[in-house]
């Protein structure tokens, strides 16, 4: 038996268990661009909760559409069945996406919008008579989310080693980050393009009519921050077309104007065939993804089928009232407030405070674009904590919250920053890195 407030019960995804529950520290409030601890103090927000509170904390709008909803309609199906938020929702997004990419299928996450758009990529090839084409693409360093296909085309071995030998016909795609020849980048790095040529060599291995799609994050940030080099998207997509292969884009960080726009393909100037989406689609007040599809794919999955259902695919929540609620809400407050612009005009003022770490104790590097960051530090030999687990831990007691992976501080605070809070980030990174050893 435990007690109600024993903190053993609960198993922390993606946590240190152990570490947690003899120090935990814990949240108990949000507004704005602050939590508030369970120690009682302010936590300044400095990654969006998790890259996904966009619009800062407890919105009104988004909260009262919540508390509408829940009170009018607490659940549908959408099996067979419908709602009018949810065809709403899926229009309003649509109208975000890159032309032609308008079709929305919901889904709960990253994880399960990741795992919807392959098996879409796989009924499409089927579907126009080339079955024969299901092999999946990735990348080094991809974060795809923890279903078997996204940890499939992911490249993080630590998130595929435990789990035995996954989807079967995969392979990847190198990594783009290159320090050596682009370090200290402000933007897209310039070197790199070329690594694009990867998907060449894996056509020539493999044969183009093996292969059903490439995923790649337009900026990987999970794995630290991982910005595309100049051309590199380009080039891809140009090998994609060559190839008749679908490009799909998983946008769950960079969508909801975390680059500057309503999507990466946007602000990246490349588009691509299908775009996974989450985090900030509902400012993560209620669970919810998205895919968004390109209407000559999902006219050719539904115009091939017989009558009756199209794609044996979904989940009882899709489009759930609330979570569409949530959406057609946050929607409305990027629109009103300007909010994936914010990310471009502050992008300089960000990239300068980002960069003023350049020569801090133990920085190798620093990065941006839109309102990410990423500040790498030079692995302490053979320790076995990381010095950026120990700058998150003093962060947080110092009020600031920050994101690591492996030994790369990511940085993605809600797009509603102010710059003293700006300020106030790289301030507190910066008094805190001489005290780590
Ligand atoms: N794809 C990307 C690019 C992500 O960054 C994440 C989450 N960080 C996911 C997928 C998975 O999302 P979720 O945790 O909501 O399943």
């Amino acid at each position: 038996m435990t007690e109600p407030n024993d903190l053993s019960a609960f198993w922390m995804p993606f946590t240190d268990n152990r570490f947690f529950k003899e120090h935990p520290r814990m949240f108990v409030a949000a507004k704005g661009m602050h939590y508030t601890a369970a120690a009682g103090h302010q936590v300044l927000d400095g990654t969006g909760g998790l890259w996904c509170v966009n619009a800062g904390h407890g919105r009104e709008a988004i909260v009262e559409a919540i508390r509408h909803t829940a009170g009018q309609l607490d659940f549908a199906p959408t099996f067979q069945l419908g709602h009018p938020l949810a065809f709403e929702a899926a229009s309003r997004l649509s109208l975000l996406m890159p032309e032609g990419l308008d079709r929305i299928f919901f889904t709960n996450s990253g994880s399960e919008s990741v795992d919807s758009a392959l098996k879409i990529a796989l009924a499409y090839q089927k579907a126009r008579g080339q079955g024969t084409r299901t092999r999946l693409i990735g990348r080094e360093r991809g974060y795809h989310g923890t279903g078997f296909g996204g940890i499939s085309v992911g490249g993080i071995v630590g998130n595929r080693r435990q789990f035995g030998t996954l989807l079967t016909g995969v392979d990847h795609l190198r990594h783009t980050h290159d320090p050596a020849r682009n370090a200290w980048s402000r933007g897209q790095p310039l070197h790199g393009a070329e690594l694009a040529d990867d998907l060449e060599r894996l056509v020539a291995l493999h044969g183009a009519e093996t292969i059903a799609a490439v995923i790649v994050e337009p900026v990987a940030g999970s794995t630290g921050v991982l910005i595309p080099p100049v051309g590199y998207l380009e080039r891809l997509r140009a090998i994609c077309d060559r190839h008749d292969i679908l490009l799909i884009f998983d946008e769950v960080i960079t969508g909801f104007g975390r680059i500057g726009c309503a999507t990466g393909a946007e602000r990246l100037g490349v588009t691509p065939d299908i775009i996974t989406l989450a985090k900030g689609l509902t400012n993560a007040a209620v669970p919810m993804g998205a895919v968004a599809v390109r209407r000559e794919v999902h006219d050719t999955i539904l115009q091939s089928a017989a009558p009756g259902i199209e794609l044996f695919h979904g989940y009882t929540y899709s489009g759930h009232p609330l979570a569409a609620a949530a959406a057609i809400a946050t929607l409305g407050i990027y629109q009103s407030e300007g909010l994936f612009a914010r990310a471009i005009e502050l992008e300089e003022y960000w990239a300068d405070a980002i960069h003023s770490l350049r020569g801090a104790r133990h920085v190798i590097d620093c990065r941006n674009i839109g309102l990410i960051g990423g500040i790498e530090l030079e692995p302490r030999p053979g320790a076995p904590t990381k010095r950026a687990m120990e700058v998150f831990h003093r962060a947080f007691d110092a009020g600031l919250l920050i994101r690591v992976t492996g030994d790369i501080i990511a940085l993605s605070p809600p797009l509603i920053i102010e710059k003293p809070q700006i300020d106030e980030i790289v301030a507190k990174i910066a008094a805190i890195l001489p005290t780590v050893d």
